[in-house]
Formats: structure tokens, sequence, C-alpha cells
């Protein structure tokens, strides 16, 4: 038999994780705005880390596709396309539908649980547009977490992380009561390992979430910058983000 080897839980971050989550963040946020060029020296400074981390930093967000590479020591803050969201939003969907679907047939008690609690997750008064998101992103991980698929996880999450930044520029996602109680009523589907039923509800969440994308584009349109806007509202189809 094998010793018995002690794992110590991680407790804090690394340095490159935590410059890696400041930076992201900045992005979403918008401080750092799509076509930012950021010197490498003059980031670390302002950071107050060595460049080694920021390099590791950097390197993830590239693959993210939130920066890329400008040269001589320099990055660029992507810009977003917005002809991209109905695409990245179809794929949301379908990737969400199947991720209810297994986990309605896999949850697992504790999957259950964590289900539940992530419905009792409500921002604050003082919440911005990110933090209902993040909410909603919460709730929405727990279902792939529920799904136990690693391929569909790692798939699901790039897709996210991609989705992001389109909500973080383009989007003031809110939480409301219509888009809680269809998560309630997954929870309950799941929870009665209906794949069918979960699938049906998760179909009318992205419903509701493409109305209110396409008041959104609407009221927004300034923010797309002279892109061909009615191409990409015409491609949502009929209709809060789910
Ligand atoms: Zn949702």
């Amino acid at each position: 038999m094998l010793p018995k080897r002690q794992i110590n839980r991680v407790v804090t971050q690394t340095k490159a994780d935590a410059t890696y989550a400041e930076l992201r963040r900045l992005i979403l946020d918008g401080t750092f705005a799509g076509g930012t060029v950021l010197n490498q020296e003059q980031l670390a400074a302002t950071l107050g880390v060595s460049t080694t981390p920021l390099r590791e930093a950097l390197r993830r967000l590239e693959a993210e596709a939130l920066l890329e590479s400008h040269g001589k020591g320099q990055v660029m803050v992507t810009e977003v396309d917005p002809a991209k969201l109905p695409h990245i939003y179809i794929v949301r969907e379908q990737l969400d539908c199947l991720a209810g679907r297994l986990a309605a047939q896999a949850a697992t008690p504790e999957d259950l649980s964590a289900l539940r609690a992530a419905l009792e997750v409500v921002p604050g008064p003082n919440a911005t547009h990110l933090d209902y998101w993040a909410a909603n992103v919460s709730f929405h991980r727990t279902i792939h977490a529920a799904a136990h698929n690693p391929i569909l996880s790692d798939v699901l999450n790039r897709v996210y992380l991609q989705y992001d930044r389109y909500n973080a520029v383009f989007l003031e996602y809110v939480l409301d009561d219509i888009a809680r109680s269809e998560h309630a009523a997954m929870v309950l589907a799941i929870e009665q390992g209906s794949a069918d039923d979960v699938e049906t509800l998760m179909r009318t969440h992205y419903e509701h979430g493409r109305r209110f994308l396409q008041i959104a584009q609407t009221d927004r349109q300034s923010r797309w910058q002279g892109a061909d806007l009615g191409e990409a509202a015409l491609k949502f189809g009929s209709g809060s983000p789910s």
C-alpha cells in the first residue's frame, strides 16, 4: 500500500492567478477597452508584479482571445465583433441544452444541493450588470458540473469565457424574476430526472434571452460602432440573456 500523502488545500492564489484575474476584470469591465495597446513593462509596474507572472497571465488571456500579441513587448486588447455574438449564443444554447439533459440523468444529491444553493444567490441592491451576469453564470456552471462530462465542460468553459466579453461590452444583463423562475423550474426538472423537460425549459430560457439581446441591440446601436447590426439581429430569430 502506498504511504499516505498529504495534499494541502490551495488557499492563496499564485501571483500569476491574481494577475490574470485582475487583468481579466479590467478588460471585462471596459477599463482596458478593445483596441487598447498595453506595454508589458508598464503593466507589470502598474500591477506591482514581475514579468514572469505577468507573462503567464498574458498567455492565458491570449488563449481566451481577450488579448493578442502586438509585438515589441506589447499586447492589444482584442476588439469585439458584434457579428459573432449570435454565433456564440446559438452554440451556448445547444451546449446548455445538452448539459441540462445530462444533468437530469447524472446529477448526484450533492449536485442537487449545489443547484438549490445557486438559486439562492441574488446580487445585492448595488449590484452591477456584471454581478447579475456572474450569478447567472454560476448557476449555469453548476448545471455543467452536474452533467459530469469533462469534454462538454471544457467546450462550455471556452464558450462562456468568450460570451463574458460580449456580455460586458454590449449588454446590461439583469437576472430578472422571469429568468430566476426559469432557473428554479430547471432545477426541479433535473431533480425529477426529466431530460426532455430540462431541455424544453432551457430553450424557453434562451428565447427569453434572445428578446433581451434584441432590445439591447436596438437600445445600444451606438455602442456597436457602425457594425452591420441588421444582419446580426436577424440571426437571433424571434427574441434576458439566459
Ligand atoms: Zn440563466
